[in-house]
């Protein structure tokens, strides 16, 4: 029997605290524990490290609080199109899904995908239409889209025709999980809406398998958030596991050789969650703040926003 442990992200970002009054903050930590209960009752049960993440993110994707399912950014033409992916450490078994615009839990359409086993990735209307013939919930679109979602998107689009951009850490946002079971299988799964006031069609980094979704057994599990398209340059998750495999890193280094050395010289917004064989979680990120939690072996579950940690009970 190994230890368990989980670990999340629900994305980095600039995320002003005048944003949110402290009642708006304390509400997505109350859900990042919503979060990391579901997840660590599969874990406790005995359950994998697959079903585990997958629970964990189907919470923040039916939470407003996040840019994933329900409360996901919204792009360029006012439409919530979703990405996501799970890995399975153990068998390198995927699914992930892009373009989704009707599956209520994107996560799941990944999961039952990887599950079907014939192809690993789906997209657009035909990813819809695989979650309905397999009995998933499906919504009309507009379940998805939240005031908040679209007032960003209003401010966005304003601030680009008064010819202002945003910075890229001022767009981000994902949801990401990351576990390890008692059998020692490791196991991410992330779901994004991307950013806000993205183009038509653009797929991120969170669908790409070895980008912002990886899982192996032996090396680490990670989810990442943050501009995307750098994420699939610098094959993420791939690379934090072959620094580890290949040079012997821990998950430490390696993670934070990614976020504060390679990504660096970008000036991007980046964060991830990754996990390793021993359950060591580690949650880097170059913003001011990133919404993340994990639960270590002995079952202390720490959530946080900024640079203050919680510690809640489990
Ligand atoms: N990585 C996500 C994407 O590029 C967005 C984010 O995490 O901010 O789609």
């Amino acid at each position: 029997m190994s230890a368990i442990a989980l670990g999340i992200h629900g994305g980095c970002g600039v995320m002003p605290r005048e944003e949110m009054d402290e009642a708006g903050w304390a509400a997505a930590r109350v859900d990042l524990a919503r979060a990391l209960r579901a997840g660590w009752g599969v874990l406790r049960g005995g359950g994998s490290a697959v079903s585990a993440v997958e629970a964990a993110v189907m919470v923040m994707e039916d939470s407003p609080h996040f840019n994933a399912g329900r409360g996901a950014a919204l792009n360029i033409d006012g439409e919530p199109m979703l990405d996501a992916a799970i890995m399975d450490g153990a068998t390198l078994a995927a699914g992930a899904v892009s373009a989704v615009g009707r599956t209520r839990n994107p996560v799941r359409l990944a999961r039952a995908l990887m599950d079907a086993g014939e192809s690993v990735m789906l997209t657009g209307p035909a990813a819809d239409r695989f979650a309905e013939t397999h009995g998933l919930p499906v919504v009309d679109p507009d379940w998805f889209i939240t005031d908040r979602q679209r007032a960003a998107l209003a401010r966005m689009k304003a601030r680009r025709a008064a010819g202002a951009t945003a910075t890229e850490a001022e767009k981000h946002g994902t949801v990401g999980a990351v576990a390890l079971d008692a059998d020692g299988h490791l196991a991410a799964a992330t779901s994004t809406g991307g950013f806000t006031n993205k183009p038509a069609g653009r797929v991120g980094d969170s669908p790409i398998i070895g980008a912002g979704t990886y899982a192996r057994d032996g090396a680490c599990a990670a989810s990442g958030t943050g501009a995307g398209e750098f994420f699939i340059r610098h094959v993420v998750g791939h690379e934090i596991a072959s620094r580890m495999r290949y040079l012997g890193e821990d998950v430490a280094t390696a993670a934070s050789r990614i976020v504060f050395e390679d990504l660096a010289p970008y000036r991007i917004g980046a964060g991830l969650v990754a996990i390793d064989g021993a359950g060591c979680v580690v949650t880097p990120y170059n913003t001011a703040g990133m919404f993340r939690g994990w639960i270590t072996a002995e079952g202390r579950m720490h959530v946080a926003t900024h640079d203050e940690v919680f510690v809640v009970e489990a």
